[in-house]
C-alpha cells in the first residue's frame, strides 16, 4: 500500500469513487479507465469486476492506483465480459490505514438466483448495529468494512431477484450511499434518499455507464444524460435500457456542499454547474465578504485554484502562482525517512520567490482542517520575503467530522472546533484569516437567498454540526452531537 504522507491528514479525503458499465465490448478498459479519471476520490486500492456469459463472474482487486495494476494485459484479460464495475477506495471504514485486501471493493455475493457484486461510495452510519445483528444471526463477515452488511442483508431478503433483494436490503443502511452494482446481465446504481454522495448516469453507444462523476464519462467518451436522483434506483440492461424506481420513502435532498468545494474534480459538473465555476464563484463571494489591501492573490495550489482566479476578479487583486506545486509528488513516494518526513509541505510545495518578495500576499485555500500545513506554508512565505500573509479560506470553518463517506480527523484535531477566528488567526501567526460564512457558500453553489435555517439544501453537517442523518455507530461511541437548540 503507498505511504500516506505527513501533509496529507491536512485535508478532508474523499474516500471511493464508483465507475459501471454495460453493453459495451470489452467493459474492464472502460471501467479502468474511468477509475483513473475518478483516482482523486480514493488512492488507496481499487478493484475491478465483470461477468462474460461463458466465463462469469472475475474480479481483480489490487492496493495503489490505477494505472499501474489495470494496464497491464495479465490482468485486463482476466477480466472479460459486456459488464463491469470498479471501485477506487480511500478507506473510510474498515481497518483504516491497514487495509487488508479483503475490504477491497467490489464485493461480491453468490445467491440462489446467481451472483452480485456491489461497490459503495459513502458510510453507513448504523453499520456496527447491523454487523452485531447479522453475526447472531449466522452471517460470515470476510472484511471489515460497512459496505460488506448490504451483501449480507442482501442475502437474509426473502425477496425473488437481486434488484429487490438489494432494495430490501438497503431500506435497513442508514447514512450515505451512491451505489453502483451489477448482476450477470444487469448494471444497478442507487442513490440513498438524500443523495448525500454524487452518481450520475451516462450513454456510450448502445451501452450505458454509472459514474461518481461526469469526468469519468468524458474520459471514456460517454454522454453525460443525467443525475441519478436522491433515493433513486435504476436497473439498466443493454438491450432494455433505463428503468428507474424510487423505492424509499421521498425526504429533502441533502448532498453534500463539501463536493462543489473539494472533492470533486474541477471538470466535473454537478447540479447542472461546473464545479470549477463554483469554485470561481466561491472565490468572488469571499472577495465581497472579506476585501484585504495586498498585492497578490495566490493559490494554495491545485485545489484553492478556482476560487483564487474568483478572488482575484472580484477583487481586482493581479492573481498569480506564488506557489508551485511538484506535480511529481505523488502518494507512491518511496517509504520516508526522518529527515524527509520532517521536510513535509516543502516536498509538495516551493514558493515562487521571485513573485512573493516584498508582497503583501492573499492565500486561497480550500480548507482549514488541522491548520498544520497552513501554518507551514504562511511559514515559507514569509521566508521567501513577504510583507504580509492573509488567508482567504473556500469553506466555513470545518469543526464537525463527517460520517457519511469523508476520511475527517476526531473532532478535537479539527482546528475550528477549539478555536475561534480570532484565535485562528493568532495560532496561524497570519496577518489576517477570514473563512467563507455558510451562507455566502450557499449563494455560491446557486443558491441565491443563502441557507435555509428550516430546511438546509445541502449537507453541511462538518460546518454547522447540523447532522441530517444521526450517526448512530459514533453516538454509540460517546460522541456528542449538538443540542438541537444550539
Ligand atoms: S459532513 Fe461535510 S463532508 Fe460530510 S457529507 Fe456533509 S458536507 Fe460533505
Amino acid at each position: 500500500m503507498p505511504p500516506a504522507h505527513p501533509f496529507d491528514d491536512d485535508k478532508l479525503r474523499e474516500e471511493c469513487g464508483i465507475f459501471g458499465v454495460v453493453g459495451v465490448k470489452d467493459a474492464a478498459s472502460f471501467v479502468a479507465l474511468g477509475l483513473h479519471a475518478l483516482q482523486h476520490r480514493g488512492q488507496e486500492a481499487g478493484g475491478i469486476v465483470t461477468h462474460d456469459p461463458e466465463l462469469g463472474f472475475n474480479s481483480a482487486r489490487r492496493f495503489g492506483y490505477v494505472r499501474d495494476n489495470f494496464t497491464s494485459s495479465d490482468v485486463m484479460e482476466s477480466l472479460p465480459g459486456p459488464i463491469g464495475i470498479g471501485h477506487v477506495r480511500y478507506s473510510t471504514a474498515g481497518s483504516k490505514g491497514q487495509t487488508a485486501i479483503r475490504d477491497v471493493q467490489p464485493f461480491f455475493g453468490e445467491f440462489s438466483m446467481g451472483g452480485a457484486a456491489i461497490a459503495h461510495n459513502g458510510n453507513i452510519t448504523n453499520a456496527n448495529a447491523l454487523r452485531r445483528e447479522l453475526i447472531d444471526r449466522g452471517s460470515i463477515f470476510q472484511s471489515s468494512s460497512d459496505s460488506e452488511c448490504i451483501i449480507h442483508l442482501m442475502a437474509r431478503s426473502l425477496q425473488r431477484n437481486i434488484p429487490e433483494r438489494m432494495e430490501d436490503a438497503l431500506r435497513r443502511v442508514e447514512g450515505a450511499f451512491s451505489i453502483v452494482a451489477m448482476t450477470r446481465t444487469k448494471l444497478i446504481g442507487v442513490r440513498d434518499p438524500l443523495g448525500v454522495r454524487p452518481l450520475v448516469l451516462g450513454k456510450i453507444g448502445d451501452g450505458w455507464c454509472l459514474s461518481s462523476e461526469t469526468c469519468a464519462l468524458d474520459i471514456i467518451g460517454a454522454e453525460f444524460v443525467r443525475e441519478i436522483e436522491p433515493g433513486e434506483m435504476v436497473e439498466i440492461n443493454a438491450e432494455r435500457g433505463v428503468e428507474s424506481l424510487f423505492p424509499f420513502r421521498r425526504q429533502p435532498p441533502k448532498f453534500c456542499i463539501f463536493e462543489h468545494v473539494y472533492f470533486s474534480r474541477p471538470d466535473s459538473i454537478l447540479g447542472g454547474r461546473s464545479v470549477y465555476e463554483t469554485r470561481e464563484s466561491i472565490g468572488r463571494e469571499l472577495a465581497k465578504e472579506s476585501p484585504v489591501d495586498a498585492d497578490l492573490v495566490c493559490p494554495v495550489p491545485d485545489s484553492g485554484t478556482p476560487a483564487a482566479i474568483g478572488y482575484s476578479l472580484e477583487s481586482g487583486i493581479p492573481y498569480a502562482m506564488g506557489i508551485i506545486r511538484n506535480q511529481y509528488m505523488g502518494r507512491t513516494f518511496i517509504e520516508p525517512t526522518e529527515q524527509i518526513r520532517n521536510m513535509g509541505v516543502r516536498l509538495k510545495l516551493n514558493v515562487n520567490r521571485a513573485l512573493i518578495q516584498g508582497k503583501r500576499v492573499i492565500l486561497v485555500d480550500d480548507s482549514v482542517v488541522r491548520g498544520t500545513t497552513s501554518r507551514k506554508i504562511k511559514e515559507m512565505i514569509l521566508d521567501a520575503g513577504a510583507k504580509e500573509v492573509h488567508f482567504r479560506i473556500a469553506s466555513p470553518p470545518t469543526a464537525w467530522p463527517c460520517f457519511y463517506g469523508v476520511d475527517t480527523p476526531q473532532r478535537e484535531k479539527l482546528l475550528a472546533a477549539t478555536m475561534t477566528e480570532d484565535e485562528m488567526t493568532k495560532h496561524l501567526a497570519v496577518n489576517s484569516l477570514k473563512f467563507i460564512s455558510l451562507d455566502g457558500l450557499y449563494r455560491a453553489v446557486g443558491e441565491s437567498q443563502g441557507r435555509s435555517k428550516e430546511c438546509p439544501q445541502y449537507c453541511d453537517a462538518c460546518f454547522s454540526g447540523e447532522y441530517p442523518v444521526t450517526p448512530a455507530d459514533m453516538v454509540e461511541k460517546g460522541f456528542q452531537m449538538q443540542p438541537a437548540a444550539e
